[in-house]
């Protein structure tokens, strides 16, 4: 089995991101990361994509707020980010408390500054297969992973486990925009193992800890783990059993190491592109 690194990808798009950069005249893009709260996974994921920014040359602010901010002020603050003209984009980390409406934040943000495609404006360009809005990051990266390493979608059942609005939805859209026929399962699909053997390519964004073995993989399929699980022994894992479908899959991404390193990659190639609208 073929073992897709997501550096190997993540390089492929550094490569991309100078050459937009080159055309961008001297301007650094800025990027916003907003917090609210101290959840380790957050302050992990801040830590990792502030350290992919400045190997990537660009620049980055992390507004941390306390997890009792009200939402009023929350909400305020967010358009002062919004409306500052030093920043190209923004990344909110979720979930957000639950005093904070989703909603509210997914309005509030500028389209054009929605790095992680949350907003109603680049939601419905997603569903519509318009090009000129941000998809989500991770969704986005399953689709790098695939091109960046000539893995052909065209034609291809490609079968995807979650139907979440970060990973799931939009990347089925992202999917057949690339001519592929896409099923989308979730809890209540009936004989998982068969729907997910029938993949070409077979993407578990499921969040449950190594829950894909070989039994769902069909022979010399492709399988993107999108899930970040911790197993019982306290281990960072994917939802998929990477040892168990050794001999089954052609090739997979391993977890860590895969996707996650991918889709702070494609964060800082959506920066660079709205800088470039914006500017
Ligand atoms: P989520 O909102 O919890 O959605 C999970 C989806 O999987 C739901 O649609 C759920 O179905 C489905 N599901 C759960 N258990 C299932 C099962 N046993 N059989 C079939 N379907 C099942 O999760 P998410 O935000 O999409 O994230 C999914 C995973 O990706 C998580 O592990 C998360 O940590 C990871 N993730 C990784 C990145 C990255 O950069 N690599 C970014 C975001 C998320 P229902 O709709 O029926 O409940």
């Amino acid at each position: 089995m073929i073992v897709l690194k997501g550096a190997e990808v993540s390089a492929k798009i550094r490569e991309d991101v100078q050459k937009m950069l080159g055309e961008l005249g001297g301007i650094i893009p800025k990027l916003a990361i907003v917090r609210v709260g101290e959840n380790p996974d957050d302050l992990s994921y801040e830590r990792g994509a502030v350290k992919k920014m400045e190997n990537f040359g660009l620049r980055v602010q992390c507004y941390g707020f306390p997890a009792d901010i009200e939402e009023e002020t929350f909400l305020r603050e967010l358009k002062s980010i919004n409306e500052d003209g030093d920043i190209d984009g923004i990344l909110v980390l979720r979930p957000l408390p639950s005093h904070i409406s989703s909603k509210a934040v997914e309005e509030e943000i500028h389209p054009g500054k929605d790095l992680d495609g949350i907003s109603p404006v680049n939601i419905a360009k997603v569903f519509s297969g318009d090009e000129t809005g941000f998809a989500p990051c991770t969704a986005e990266a399953v689709v790098e992973v695939l091109k960046q390493n000539q893995i052909s979608i065209t034609g291809k059942r490609v079968v995807i486990v979650g139907r979440s609005m970060v990973v799931g939805k939009p990347l089925s859209m992202l999917m057949l925009k690339e001519n592929a026929t896409v099923t989308i399962c979730h809890t209540r699909t009936q004989d998982l193992f068969r729907t997910c053997k029938g993949g070409e390519i077979l993407v578990a964004a499921a969040g449950r800890a190594k829950m894909i073995n070989h039994e769902y993989v069909g022979e010399k399929a492709v399988v993107i783990d999108v899930g970040i699980n911790v197993d019982d022994r306290g281990k960072l894992c994917g939802d998929v059993d990477f040892e168990d479908i050794q001999d089954k899959a052609a090739m997979a991404t391993p977890v860590p190491g895969g996707v996650g390193t991918v889709t702070t990659a494609v964060l800082a190639k959506h920066l660079v592109r709205a800088a470039g609208m914006r500017r």
